[in-house]
């Protein structure tokens, strides 16, 4: 078979202590999964299932920059623990579910708020607010036996120095099992899909020239300028 013009070249994570990098295949997000962040956002957080939302593969970006993007006057972080999987398939149950968890990196869920607004005032999709270019800044993947407890420690963002988010993984209202488990009753999971797992309240706008430092506990941390 002869392509009649090059593939783009399959988007990449780097893997902390290894020269291998990490194919990504798809990329789920869940929305509103820390009651603290459901009700800043105006929604209740006791009601809801988890609903979830996608980026494309290759807006992933791993250099250190956010270059800001177009069309927007109101992109705001979403700092996340991202799920990376090994392995998947459909109808996984919540208690097999972590043994498909290939590793964790810390995300960022960048947002064109406003877009995603209008969309949601026409009730249109999401694409426009979500899946944009370069809206998936990411660390590199720490294999998942290196991290001792996914599911409690801190996650906090910084923009120029003063916290702005702050949270724990443990308040989370639905948990890495669970999330992998509803996930794979709408998709067939796969290797190389990343899960971003939700954000903590706090978010906010950013702006060129801003730095922005996250962190999450046991993963590691993030740095990224603003350009
Ligand atoms: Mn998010």
């Amino acid at each position: 078979m002869t392509y009649v013009f090059p593939p783009i070249r399959l988007p990449t994570l780097p893997i902390q202590g290894s020269d291998k990098v990490f194919p990504i295949h798809r990329i789920y997000c869940v929305g509103r999964n820390y009651a603290d962040h459901a009700v800043e956002m105006g929604h209740d957080p006791n009601k809801e299932a988890p609903f979830f939302f996608q980026k494309n593969a290759d807006n992933v970006r791993c250099d250190g920059t956010f270059p800001y993007p177009p069309a927007s006057t109101d992109v705001h972080f979403e700092i996340e623990l991202v799920v990376a999987l090994k392995s998947g398939g459909v109808d996984i149950q919540p208690a097999d579910a972590m043994r498909h968890v290939f590793g964790y990196a810390v995300g960022i869920d960048m947002t064109r708020r406003d877009l995603q607004a209008e969309a949601k005032r026409l009730q249109r999709p999401w694409e426009v607010g979500k899946a944009f270019e370069h809206s998936a800044p990411c660390s590199a993947l720490v294999l998942a036996q290196h991290v001792e407890n996914p599911s409690r420690g801190a996650i906090w963002l910084e923009v120029n120095g003063a916290r702005k988010q702050s949270g724990d993984l443990n308040q989370m209202i639905w948990d890495i099992p669970h999330q992998i488990a509803f996930l794979s009753g709408l998709f067939a999971l796969g290797a190389g899909d990343l899960i971003f797992t939700g954000t903590p309240a706090g978010v906010g706008a950013i702006k060129r020239g801003d730095r922005l430092k996250g962190h999450i506990d046991g993963v590691g941390g993030l740095e990224v300028s603003v350009v």
